[in-house]
């Protein structure tokens, strides 16, 4: 199953694939960190978009085209805000993977790439959202039946070196 993730340093805006997810918040209509610099790199066309969405609630999903990106579309989903880990944060980020693949699947796209949703400005703490992440992941494509190839991106080694160890012990244990 785990050959269905892969791990990739970088800049998510440079990933050509048919959708990258954009940690939003929920105006939809941009921010900072990777928000700002998928916008950046996607053009102005892309908060007229946004401006159509309405916005999102936390946990949820939108679609929108991926303008001057190499990637197709922009799947705009919206983290929690971590506060004391009491506030349904957990459910919260794992309704955001969810949510991001089930509209992958909805519009049948082969291959998605995730950054690492709220654990720059939103302060979740990295290793349990990266368990978090990986383990939706995981489950979503097992149960789904589904065939899409999932790029987790991380910006820095630390997160990079998260993810690796989680996959490797997923690994060992079957
Ligand atoms: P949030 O508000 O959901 O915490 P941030 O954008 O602050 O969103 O951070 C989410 C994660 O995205 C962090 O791990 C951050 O290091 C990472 N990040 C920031 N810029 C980029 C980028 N260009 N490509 C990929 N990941 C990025």
């Amino acid at each position: 199953m785990e050959e269905k993730i892969s791990i990739w340093q970088g800049d998510i805006t440079q990933v050509e694939v048919d959708a990258i997810v954009n940690a939003a918040n929920k105006s939809l209509l941009g921010g900072g960190g990777v928000d700002g610099a998928i916008h950046q790199a996607a053009g102005p066309e892309l908060k007229e978009a946004c401006k159509k969405l309405g916005g999102a609630e936390t946990g949820e999903a939108k679609l929108t085209e991926g303008f001057n990106l190499p990637a197709k579309y922009v799947i705009h989903t919206v983290g929690p805000v971590y506060r004391d880990g009491k506030h349904e944060e957990d459910k919260l980020l794992e309704s955001c993977y969810r949510s991001s693949l089930g509209i992958a699947k909805k519009h049948h796209l082969k291959s998605i790439a995730f950054p690492a949703i709220s654990t720059g400005i939103y302060h979740y703490p990295a290793e349990e959202a990266a368990q978090i992440a990986i383990h939706t992941i995981l489950d979503f494509l097992e149960k789904q039946t589904s065939e899409i190839t999932v790029i987790l991106v991380a910006f820095d080694q630390r997160t990079e070196n998260l993810y690796r160890k989680i996959l490797k012990n997923i690994d060992t244990e079957e």
